[in-house]
């Protein structure tokens, strides 16, 4: 069941997803060659807290039989997809892609957002899957609107990304998001034919294209969580959590 929100919802969800624009914004000089993920995590972690929320993330049930996500970003280096678990041991470099994930809880209501950061100078085609990724989510945020389904989001991120020439991972999605984490609907990117269930108002969805240079397939490392590109190619990820209004979607982590 898909869950509309109240008011006061919606106050906590502004405040918890503002938290996310401000981490994600504070990253930004902080992504550097010689940083590691690990140091990168230890600042969110306290960042947050300073601004009176929890990790979103840390503790979060795995799959069957894995263990609690164990930290407060995801950071998710070149062709790891989502899901990469900051480590002392994984340093950025120069011409690297990363993309942070990040999640905060706010008086019982979630806040979600990532975004994909280039380490120094990049390639250009590199440059080119990001700007494709972002471009996808601005054109599936503006799909977001009461009177519209959610295979329009779907297919406005799968056509701008096909047009370029890169492919939508399917594997994974966009989700509803409030008391928890992910709730009622799963939000595609992917157009698989279906106009989906019709958007409301106060509606509350976080939107996030992942999209690769190669193929869309993906598979998940022994370490249970990070997600990687079966043929190594490099992948993108941005995410928004919008806010359903009849003016059309409210950008609750708007940067
Ligand atoms: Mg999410």
């Amino acid at each position: 069941m898909i869950m509309l929100k109240t008011d006061p919802e919606l106050a906590l969800m502004r405040e918890a997803n503002r938290i996310i624009a401000v981490i994600l914004s504070e990253l930004e000089e902080r992504i550097k060659p010689g940083v590691t993920t690990l140091e990168l995590d230890q600042w969110a972690e306290q960042r947050i807290l300073s601004l009176k929320a929890r990790p979103g993330f840390k503790g979060y049930p795995g799959r069957s039989g894995a263990k609690p996500f164990p930290a407060t970003l995801c950071t998710s280096i070149n062709e790891e997809v989502v899901h990469g678990i900051p480590s002392a041991q994984r340093r950025l470099k120069e011409g690297d892609i990363i993309g942070i994930d990040v999640g905060t809880i706010y008086k019982d209501y979630y806040g979600d957002g990532a975004y994909t950061y280039p380490v120094g100078a990049i390639s250009a085609g590199a440059r080119d899957l990001l700007e494709t990724c972002k471009k996808a989510l601005q054109l599936g945020i503006e799909q977001a609107q009461p009177g519209k389904h959610l295979g329009d989001i779907a297919q406005a991120i799968d056509d701008h990304v096909r047009a370029r020439g890169f492919e939508v991972v399917r594997d994974l999605s966009g989700h509803g998001i409030g008391r928890r984490l992910h709730e009622d609907p799963q939000v595609l990117n992917y157009y698989d034919g279906q106009r989906g269930a019709k958007l409301k108002s106060r509606m509350t969805l976080a939107i996030e294209p992942m999209i690769n240079a190669g193929t869309f397939v993906v598979q998940t490392l022994d370490d249970d969580w990070t997600v990687v590109t079966r043929d190594g190619s490099l992948s993108a990820h941005y995410e928004h959590t919008v806010a359903l209004t009849d003016n059309g979607a409210d950008i609750l982590t708007r940067i």
